[in-house]
């Protein structure tokens, strides 16, 4: 019986270990991956030496082979710390907004309470 086999055909979009990770590299630094993906994919290569070591090496083979047939092709970060980096301030941006946006919807939400609790004393009185 096959009971199972249906787990095997769905595919994990969030790397959950090493072997995962590191096969990810190439698409990461071509920014390929889905955001999720990504993220995970920085979070793990900032907490785990050997799959940034393997990033870095994987990196520095891709840019020279890139740069060796495009001639200097300047769409690429220099270093892997600048690809990671824009991939966290992204992250960090976009958390600053939703924020900001529940500030906004708050302050608005307490506005029109006041409101309405004033206009109601102003009809009751
Ligand atoms: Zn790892």
């Amino acid at each position: 019986m096959k009971k199972h086999s249906f787990h095997k055909t769905i595919k994990p979009d969030i790397p959950s270990d090493c072997r995962e990770i590191q096969k990810l590299n190439g698409e990461f630094i071509c920014g390929e991956l889905p955001y999720k993906t990504e993220l995970a994919f920085v979070k793990h290569v900032r907490k785990c030496p050997s799959c940034m070591e393997e990033l870095k090496a994987y990196f520095m083979f891709y840019t020279t082979v890139r740069y060796l047939n495009e001639y200097g092709d300047s769409n690429i970060p220099q270093t892997v710390e600048v690809l990671l980096k824009k991939i966290e301030d992204e992250e960090y941006n976009r958390k600053v907004r939703k924020r900001n946006w529940i500030i906004a919807f708050l302050a608005l939400f307490g506005a029109i309470a006041i409101l309405g609790t004033l206009l109601l004393r102003g009809a009751l009185f």
